[in-house]
């Protein structure tokens, strides 16, 4: 369950909050009662307004992130390392029964054709 900032925009208030990612957003304000609170998203808040949320996140600004942010951008990696492997493996398998089947009919420069033909498609 991730862990939501909230800060009331009336007297400053800061607390933390385990929701769901469903449920709404916390309004009312523990110190102050008022409905001021505004949820800061894995300080995602801060990036916007400073223009820069990419280059952020690959700055030193990476270690301050909520871990919850980590874990999904952990997961993304994994996710796309384990697609490259498959098209490495399928791509390395291709070409390897398509040079021997192929060598003779293609052009003398067969070595980028596979290649590129392979990526377009997949
Ligand atoms: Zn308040």
């Amino acid at each position: 369950m991730p862990t939501y900032e909230y800060q009331c925009q009336a007297c400053g208030h800061q607390l933390e909050a385990f929701q769901k990612i469903t449920e709404p957003a916390l309004k009312d304000c523990p110190a102050c009662s008022k409905p001021n609170l505004e949820r800061l998203i894995s300080g995602g808040a801060f990036h916007l307004k400073g223009g820069g949320w990419y280059k952020d996140g690959y700055g030193s600004q990476t270690a301050k992130k909520p871990r919850t942010e980590n874990d999904r951008i952990d997961k993304l990696t994994k996710t796309l390392d384990e697609d490259k492997k498959k098209t490495a493996e399928a791509e390395t398998s291709k070409a390897e029964s398509s040079s021997g089947e192929t060598a003779g009919a293609t052009a003398p420069s067969s070595g980028s054709a596979p290649t590129t033909s392979s990526s377009t498609s997949s």
